[in-house]
């Protein structure tokens, strides 16, 4: 069922759903970007239709409604351990786009369904629904149209702005509920997707192991400064790692917590004995790519990247991961004639 509300009823309903859940949609944070005097835009908790930003794409995902980027997740004395309370006590609505609706699919894969489920993740991923926010024209970098993520039906509501009025397409009771007790118009309405983007990318299906050995991987040895902003900002990337934090009062005290990783940065890989897997940054390169466009796929059947750009976007050495999987055929064909 469609409808079509104006600000104030748009506002009614976010009002009404915070009785039940906290809102999370992108927010414009000012000068808060990679680079100088320009903003961010982040996720944040709503309240009102003029906090949400519709006009562009997000720098950093709804990720960290769902995976805090740092979560304590208990607390310990000498002689006892206290489980963190849940983050949050409500549900949650999370706007989102197409691209990172299908990254959810991704994620819970990850936290799931790759083994037991994860406990501090599955109690913040109960009682959330989401609420597309239609793509009325593809973004710079994005790529969601070979990626299969430009679309999406699995949402609790979508929703549309254009000029003064929201266009909701509801799938939820609970929503219908609320919509339909506020002023509005029924119609028809499906919500907005990319039909062309502007950037192309090219997946060789014949991909294996000996890709590894090609030498396309040598440039990002120096152009890459292994600042790990592409994980950061990437809604599939799951890696974390764990940090105690032993209080200066009582050294025995203290509280263990999950911290975003990066697969990208010094350290990662460093195992006992003064190890390290991955030393060069060509190394750190080849092993994400491949991991979003090859053996993810090998397990799931469907890539890892939904190709939302935002890796990309936030490189500070230009550094474009399309670019990167648009040279894999030709690598490809490279190693299998040496
Ligand atoms: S590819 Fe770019 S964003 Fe990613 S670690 Fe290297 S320099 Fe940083
Ligand atoms: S690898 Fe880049 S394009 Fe793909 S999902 Fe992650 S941030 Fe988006």
């Amino acid at each position: 069922m469609g409808y079509q509300l104006n600000e104030e009823g748009f506002n009614a309903m976010l009002s009404e759903l915070t009785k039940e859940y906290l809102i999370y949609a992108p927010k414009c944070y000012q000068g808060g970007n990679t680079f100088s005097d320009t903003d961010c835009i982040r996720y944040g908790e709503i309240r009102r239709a003029e906090d949400i930003v519709f006009d562009r794409k997000s720098d950093y995902s709804f990720k960290e409604v769902l995976l805090p980027v740092s979560e304590t997740l208990f607390y310990f004395t000498e002689e006892q351990v206290k489980e963190a309370d849940v983050p949050r006590k409500k549900g949650a609505v999370i706007f989102l786009r197409s691209c990172d609706l299908h990254a959810v699919k991704r994620l819970d894969d990850m936290y799931l369904k790759n083994g037991p489920a994860d406990y501090y993740y599955r109690r913040l991923r109960e009682n959330v629904k989401f609420v597309l926010m239609g793509c009325a024209v593809s973004f710079d970098n994005c790529f969601c149209g070979d990626m299969g993520s430009d679309q999406a039906d699995n949402y609790s509501v979508s929703v549309d702005k254009k000029g003064d009025f929201y266009y909701l397409d509801c799938k939820d009771e609970a929503f219908a509920e609320i919509l339909k007790a506020l002023p509005h118009a029924e119609l028809e309405v499906a919500p907005c997707h990319v039909t062309e983007n502007k950037v192309k990318v090219n997946i060789p299906d014949h991909l294996d192991a000996s890709i590894a050995k090609s030498t396309m991987w040598d440039e990002y040895d120096t152009r890459c400064i292994a600042c790990g902003r592409c994980n950061f900002v990437c809604p599939t990337c799951t890696c974390f790692t764990m940090q105690d934090l032993f209080y200066s009062e009582n050294g025995k005290v203290g509280e263990r917590k999950r911290v975003w990783a990066s697969c990208m940065v010094d350290g990662f890989t460093d195992v006992a004995g003064g190890g390290t897997y991955r030393r060069k940054n060509g190394e750190r390169m080849r092993f994400k790519v491949l991991h979003k466009v090859w053996d993810y796929k090998e397990r799931n059947g469907y890539h890892m990247c939904v190709g939302c750009g935002r890796c990309d976007d936030i490189c500070p050495e230009y550094i474009s991961f399309s670019n990167c999987i648009n040279k894999l055929e030709k690598a490809m064909e490279e190693v299998s004639e040496s």
